[in-house]
């Protein structure tokens, strides 16, 4: 391995051109980027991570319409999708864009042993525990000594930053999934469940994901776009409920996965200094009306190496786009009237083509087809983004 480890505080060089804090997948993806160009060749990397990433912590999934950067590692791709509510059904083609499921330690595993071979890199082994930025340079204290850059790179997620204020409400896409194998074929590996709205919403914004990996095996997600998490016995029975509805009764659970994803508009680039950028989660980079992130993630890292090799200073790196301003409606009309979210995605679903709505997602759709997408709500709802635009705008 060609890395450098550090373990102790008997460090004799903390300086570092550049320090990304945190190794999940914002780091990654920003690290290979950066490896990537020849230009950061003399200049030294530090990466630092608190944990060993060897497990398979998350599950990624992100549709494309191109192969992606991943392709030998991904689970599995799928070309059709169902949405479901209380009185729709619907079944697509997604092409030209197919979902991909991309699970965690394969990811952690490629990447990390793809850096070992390059020398500028020191990958450090700690816990940070704060950040001291000033104009120039920004101090990373860690429980293994204290490292300095002039470009520090923060993935590291501090929730209480979201819980002191109010302006942006914060809602979360909170989810158990199980992994199950059933002994008879069940599934339809071709198509996934992307959205399930017929179980019983309780007054929120609940679904079932499903994402069927072979005939008798698939990840069966319940799901909350909500603002209070949930006992985990709840988000369990409510697997249960859905896997006796489809007539599955007998089936092992072979793996479980929890997350906690924060949807909100809160400007993330406030936190930001001259010398320190937070990205990933941490930098605003998951989409607050969906909680998708991984995708997006690879875009901005596309769009910050040519931005790092300029040297401006870090917080001119902005992102922000009209896409912005449609979230910022959506989250605070979805916070508002989260019993009604099953009806804005109905309305979302049967009058705009999948395709369209990825575009949109994916920020790529153009004034006129944005405001296509609006007119598919009915007046009701159109009322309720009025009301959030004008409480926004006095
Ligand atoms: C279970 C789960 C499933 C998800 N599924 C999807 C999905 O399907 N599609 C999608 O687009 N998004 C998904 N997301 C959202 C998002 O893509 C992930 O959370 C993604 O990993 C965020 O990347 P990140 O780099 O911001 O954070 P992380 O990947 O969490 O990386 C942060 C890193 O910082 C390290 N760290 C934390 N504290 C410290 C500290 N004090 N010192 C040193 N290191 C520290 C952590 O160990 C971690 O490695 C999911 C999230 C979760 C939790």
């Amino acid at each position: 391995m060609g890395f450098n480890y550090f373990y102790s505080t008997a460090m004799k060089n903390n300086r570092f051109d550049y320090i990304i804090c945190g190794g999940g997948s914002s780091g990654l993806l920003l690290l290979k980027e950066l490896l990537a160009d020849p230009y950061f060749e003399n200049y030294q990397i530090a990466l630092i991570e608190k944990e060993v990433k060897n497990s398979n912590d998350r599950t990624w999934c992100f549709w494309e319409n191109q192969s992606s950067d991943f392709e030998d590692l991904l689970v599995t791709q799928w070309t059709k999708a169902r949405f479901d509510s209380s009185s729709h059904s619907l079944e697509f083609s997604l092409a030209p864009y197919t979902y991909k499921m991309l699970r965690a330690e394969p990811f952690y595993r490629a990447l990390y042993d793809s850096f070992s071979k390059f020398k500028q890199i020191t990958l450090i082994t700690a816990e940070i525990k704060s950040l001291n930025t000033f104009s120039d340079y920004t101090e990373v204290n860690t429980d293994k000594g204290t490292f300095i850059s002039k470009f520090v790179l923060n993935s590291v997620f501090d929730p209480n930053i979201l819980l002191n204020q109010k302006k942006y409400p914060v809602l979360q896409q909170h989810f158990v999934g199980w992994f199950v194998t059933t002994s008879t074929p069940c599934f339809d590996k071709n198509s996934i469940q992307f959205m399930d709205f017929s179980i019983p919403q309780l007054n929120e914004t609940r679904f079932m994901y499903m994402l069927p990996i072979s005939k008798t095996h698939a990840l069966f997600e319940y799901t909350l776009f909500s603002a209070e998490k949930l006992a985990i016995e709840e988000y369990e029975q409510g697997i249960e409920f859905y896997l006796k509805r489809l007539g599955i009764s007998t089936y092992q659970i072979e793996e479980k996965e929890y997350g906690s994803i924060p949807m909100t508009c809160f400007p993330f680039e406030k936190q930001n200094s001259p010398s320190l950028l937070h990205i990933g989660t941490a930098g605003g980079w998951t989409k607050a009306s969906t909680g998708f992130t991984f995708k997006n993630t690879t875009r901005q890292v596309k769009k910050l190496v040519p931005f790092l090799k300029t040297h401006k200073p870090l917080n001119k790196f902005s992102s922000r786009n009209r896409f912005y301003y449609y979230d910022l409606l959506f989250l605070d009309v979805l916070f508002n009237y989260n019993a009604k979210g099953s009806e804005l995605f109905e309305r979302m679903f049967t009058k705009n083509s999948p395709q369209q709505i990825f575009r949109f997602l994916d920020e790529q759709t153009h004034f006129g087809e944005e405001l296509k997408i609006l007119s598919s709500y009915s007046l009701t709802q159109i009322s309720w983004f009025l009301k959030a635009l004008m409480k926004r705008l006095f």
